[in-house]
């Protein structure tokens, strides 16, 4: 029996983790469910964003499925997930994008995995607001070290890269790459522009390759050629590693290669513990209404027991996930052909479906 932490989320959240957890108790794997709080919902029930009760029950249970929470834009409290990611130093996210049979896409062969730093660069959150103190006695600090104006009205994001977190992520990319019989890594950078974050972590990453030279392949791609790159022959990549904005950016965009944010999903890895989401979002217009996709979070379920160790369970939910898409008759809106589909079955039906599924694997 494992106990893992459950965190609802906000929107759409509680629906699709719902959901996952149905599926995955499905599989025979027994899981004690710590149910956490965390985001807004958090918020409005107990005054705080992020309880430490939440990040003691992860440190304590070292695994966790969590449903999206609402970050504002512009303005409003800093990224929850952000603050779940630092405390508990989960410095991995990775994010495989899959074709499935059934979901419309332009390609039906992709089969690639984004590793994505994900505690620097520019989501390290340190920023000076325009106007500030902070603001005005950072620039001019900046200006004469750099010898470089810098407009007085501007706001500031730091983009700290060290050489330990790129080693850390680079290594873990290849280790991943290993265990998953991947073939080759390729890691991302803008390291022309950027020579001294950019370019550290693609000096750090030649060094980690080298002790990989006779099992993985490695590659090395400029971020916005890397773009262009996916969208025309997404085929010739494997295990991309990059980090921490381009990541986020990247694992969009392959999540829309594959047919969209309803079928992707993630995991967050720090050492010795795990926390397992979907890439979407909280998705707020569909709040309430068992309208969206499950699969991301199912898929995120299944990533968890791989990581568990129940790799036979995880191969059954995503090849029990994977008939259902396949059959194209209890899924939900999205992966219909068209988006007003009277036939489009609700988020819940969808999670019975891959259930029943499951069922009939293990007779
Ligand atoms: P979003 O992913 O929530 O939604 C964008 C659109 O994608 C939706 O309107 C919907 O059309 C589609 N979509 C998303 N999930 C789907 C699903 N499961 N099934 C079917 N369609 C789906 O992105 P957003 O609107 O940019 O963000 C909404 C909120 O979520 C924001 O506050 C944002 O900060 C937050 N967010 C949280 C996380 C996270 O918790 N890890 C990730 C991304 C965004």
């Amino acid at each position: 029996m494992y106990t893992a932490t459950l965190i609802p989320g906000d929107g759409i959240g509680p629906e699709v983790t719902e959901a996952a957890r149905r599926c995955i108790e499905a599989t025979g794997v027994a899981i004690n469910w710590e149910e956490a709080l965390a985001g807004q919902t958090s918020l409005d029930k107990n005054g705080s964003l992020l309880p430490d009760a939440t990040i003691d029950s992860i440190r304590r249970n070292k695994v966790a499925l969590k449903g999206p929470i609402i970050t504002p834009i512009g303005g409003g409290f800093r990224s929850v997930n952000v603050a779940i990611r630092q405390a508990l130093d989960l410095y991995a996210c990775v994010r495989p994008a899959k074709s499935y049979q059934g979901v419309r896409s332009r390609f039906a062969d992709i089969d690639l995995v984004i590793v994505r730093e994900n505690t620097e660069d520019l989501y390290a959150g340190i920023e000076f607001e325009q106007g500030t103190p902070a603001a005005a006695s950072i620039i001019s600090e900046t200006e004469r070290l750099s010898q470089r104006k810098i407009r007085p009205d501007s706001g500031i994001s730091i983009k700290p890269i060290s050489a330990f977190a790129s080693k850390r992520i680079v290594s873990f990319a290849f280790e991943y790459a290993l265990r998953h019989n991947r073939k080759k890594v390729t890691i991302v950078h803008k390291a022309n522009i950027m020579k001294f974050t950019d370019g550290l972590f693609l000096k750090t990453g030649r060094e980690v390759a080298k002790d990989y030279a006779d099992k993985i392949i490695f590659e090395e791609a400029i971020v916005d050629n890397m773009s262009m790159q996916l969208v025309q022959k997404p085929q010739n990549y494997d295990v991309l590693v990059l980090p921490n904005l381009y990541g986020d950016i990247i694992s969009d965009l392959c999540a829309g290669l594959i047919g969209g944010l309803g079928i992707a999903p993630g995991a967050n890895i720090g050492e010795g513990l795990a926390v397992f989401e979907a890439v979407h979002g909280s998705a707020p217009k569909y709040q309430g209404m068992n309208k969206v996709n499950p699969a991301a979070m199912i898929l995120s379920g299944a990533l968890m027991l791989d990581y568990l160790g129940e790799t036979e369970a995880a191969h059954r939910l995503e090849e029990a996930l994977k008939s259902v898409i396949a059959e194209g008759k209890t899924v939900t809106y999205d992966l219909k052909p068209h988006r007003d589909d009277r036939t489009a079955a609700g988020t819940k039906e969808m999670a019975d479906a891959v259930i029943q599924k499951l069922k009939a694997i293990r007779l």
